[in-house]
């Protein structure tokens, strides 16, 4: 159960049986059949929340594969979890009523893993012809039911020179929030190193090709790199997750619990190229596994942030939090900041719009687009949609 001194996010692995087998997957070596029960399940949600954990996930394996999955999402929620995420890789939410049911029971957050934008790719990497139209189909579900949508982008030779197009292909469907995932170098990927793995060097430009294009698109703040040290992403350093906390503990299925934090410390290493980085003291090094196949070829200490280069602006797209504001605005046009983050906090959405200087910046940004007006009466301002 979780420590006394809070993380803030409590992930629970409820199986590590999966309706894929995809051949980059690192929980192929783990026992297929094991389940976290729904009792405990429920004893972790609710030693989580006593112990100030503000975000709870599931996961698996595949979680969908769960039937109990809207009853823990309701269970969450009536714990006192504002923030009910789920890791999925989507195939089952194909099925609207499915996708209704968890909405309907609390989920707020859906992250979805995908592989590329087609199903040559994606099909060819899950091992499961029709995967891509499945796990799509499901994205649309979700997206239609305004929650949270997230999409996980796992990195490997297949898609590498593509993650700009394939970021945009996403975003066109109506996606704002991005994980570019260098994948780690176990289970099957280990099996599969020299077919699917690609070096970081080699990813490097072409992340910074589709972190540009998000940037140009409005949604800088929309998409982060894993596993992709600060060195390998010229121009978004800090665009890393590897340099920040995770502050999250996470409950196995075979009655394990780890600290992610502490599990990075000891698999991540540092070279005599970090000892020159700006990023020497936040920045843990590159996992293990990866320096035993590709070793420190390639890396340069960061000596200060690279220049971004201007970008001419890619204009129709909005982030998590536009999309908000907007949607508020559509359910009750005309009303002060207050209530439009009042109105804010009962849609999913978006998680991030805490108080009211999101509200203004968020409401200002959408101004200079022409999708709001703002006026001034009474000493506040009024929101309505143009
Ligand atoms: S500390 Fe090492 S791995 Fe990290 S960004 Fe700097 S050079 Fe790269």
């Amino acid at each position: 159960m979780p420590e006394k001194r809070a993380k803030d996010c409590y992930e629970i692995i409820l199986n590590h049986g999966c309706d894929l087998a995809c051949g980059f997957c690192s929980q192929a070596d783990f026992a297929p059949g094991a389940k976290t029960s729904l009792e405990d399940a429920l004893r972790h949600i609710h030693a989580a929340k006593k112990a100030g954990c503000r975000r709870l996930g599931f996961s698996g394996g595949e979680a969908l594969l769960r039937s109990d999955l809207p009853a823990l999402a309701a269970a969450a929620r009536r714990a006192g979890f504002d923030i009910v995420r789920l890791q999925t890789n989507g195939m089952k939410l194909s099925d609207p009523a499915l996708a209704a049911k968890l909405a309907a029971a609390g989920l707020t957050v859906c992250k979805f893993t995908f592989l590329g934008r087609s199903a040559k790719v994606h099909d060819g990497l899950t091992g499961a012809r029709g995967s891509f139209k499945k796990s799509l189909a499901g994205l649309d579900n979700i997206l239609a039911l305004k929650l949270a949508v997230g999409v996980n982008l796992l990195i490997t030779r297949r898609n590498y020179r593509r993650l700009k197009t394939i970021l945009k292909f996403f975003m066109d469907r109506g996606v704002s929030s991005f994980v570019l995932i260098y994948p780690i170098y176990v289970g099957r990927m280990a099996v599969n190193a020299k077919k699917l793995g690609v070096s970081l060097p080699k990813v490097s430009p072409y992340a910074a090709a589709a972190l540009d294009f998000a940037r140009a698109a409005g949604l800088d703040g929309a998409v982060k790199a894993l596993n992709m040290p600060p060195c390998m992403l010229p121009g978004y350093e800090r665009k890393s997750v590897d340099i920040y906390k995770f502050n999250t503990m996470v409950a196995s299925p075979l009655g394990k619990r780890w600290d992610l934090d502490k599990n990075a410390e000891m698999e991540r290493r540092r070279g005599p190229v970090c000892r020159g980085c700006l990023f020497r003291k936040d920045c843990l090094g590159v996992d293990a596994r990866y320096l035993e196949i590709f070793g420190w070829k390639g890396f340069e200490p960061v000596r200060a942030p690279a220049a971004r280069r201007e970008l001419k602006p890619e204009p129709g797209y909005l982030s998590g939090l536009e999309k908000c504001f907007l949607e508020v605005l559509a359910r009750e046009n005309a009303i002060p900041t207050a209530r439009v983050l009042e109105l804010a906090r009962q849609i999913p959405l978006c998680h991030d719009c805490k108080d009211g200087t999101r509200v203004l910046s968020t409401g200002e940004s959408l101004v200079k687009r022409g999708l709001v007006e703002r006026t001034f009466k009474g000493a506040k301002f009024i929101w309505r949609l143009r």
